[in-house]
């Protein structure tokens, strides 16, 4: 059977289940900070093979490619930006691989790390680059295209755009936010949820949401933010497993798989319809979010 578009999977009332963090398990099998991530699509696939089909066995029904700073502008920090093609490529293909002809696959993007509010670079050159790498991610074989972890409006409006006029995919957007005053959220530039998902479906994204941040408890009051403002739109969300504290010198993130399950009921309540995690969750953290909405079907 061919795959439907994830939104219209959504709009049939199915609860569907990403993935978990990339980033926590490259450094469990070895990557060291200072290593390009998204290069160990060419020089260890197999590695990255085997994140991919970690989750997809936890039970994901989508996954994501470990191409999350694979920008031009990000690879040009390691002297890879001519490779951006071949490394977006060659993620997408690795998780095709893991995931079949019957899972999705979401070809991530992560922020350029350059702002156009400080002229760090042009809208023209922020653009190319999304063009190329979404373009190369769905030749890999990417269904839609992950823009994720956005704090800045402009650029985000600039991938969404290049993703939808460049490629046949399906665009998801998520941004992250912080806790402002009166307990509202606003992106690290100062974005509220109105401002961001007015954007975001201008734009012309068919799936937004949140990610990363303090955890399920901020995700949750986030996704009833974000659900007031649009009570339809496919919302996925991707918390972290709450935030992160150094214990003997390594990264300790304090939410087990059971403490983020026993919040999947609230949080698909608030709203949404996609679940999968973020920074130090895990395919057992996945495995128990996926039992959890099980549970909830009922
Ligand atoms: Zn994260």
């Amino acid at each position: 059977m061919p795959r439907t578009s994830i939104a219209a999977e959504v709009n049939s009332g199915r609860v569907l289940i990403s993935d978990g963090a990339w980033g926590t398990f490259l450094q469990k099998k070895g990557w060291a900070p200072g290593e390009c991530p998204d290069y160990w699509s060419l020089t260890r696939p197999d590695d990255v093979f085997a994140i991919a089909e970690d989750y997809i066995t936890a039970g994901s029904d989508m996954i994501e490619t470990n191409s999350f700073g694979a920008s031009p502008l990000k690879l040009r920090h390691f002297n890879l930006a001519e490779k951006c093609t071949q490394i977006n490529e060659a993620a997408a293909k690795i998780s095709r691989r893991a995931a079949g002809d019957k899972k999705w696959v979401l070809g991530s993007i992560g922020p350029s790390g350059k702002m156009l509010l400080l002229g760090d670079v042009s809208s023209k050159e922020m653009a190319e680059g999304f063009k190329i790498q979404a373009q190369a991610l769905a030749r890999g074989g990417a269904d839609a295209i992950c823009i994720e972890t956005m704090s800045a409006i402009d650029e985000a409006v600039l991938a969404i755009q290049a993703a939808k006029e460049n490629t046949g995919c399906e665009v998801i957007c998520t941004f992250t936010y912080q806790q402002a005053a009166h307990g509202t959220f606003r992106t690290m530039m100062g974005h509220s949820t109105a401002k961001t998902t007015a954007a975001a479906l201008d734009a012309g994204a068919d799936i937004i949401g949140t990610n990363c941040g303090y955890g399920m408890a901020q995700l949750i009051k986030i996704t009833r933010e974000i659900r007031q403002i649009d009570a339809a739109v496919p919302l996925l969300v991707h918390a972290n497993a709450g935030l992160p504290h150094l214990r003997d010198g390594v990264e300790v993130f304090p939410e087990t798989a059971e403490d983020m399950a026993d919040q999947v009921g609230e949080l698909l309540q608030a709203g949404a319809n996609i679940i999968g995690g973020c920074c130090g969750t895990t395919p057992e953290h996945i495995r128990a979010i996926k039992n959890a909405s099980l549970k909830q079907a009922w």
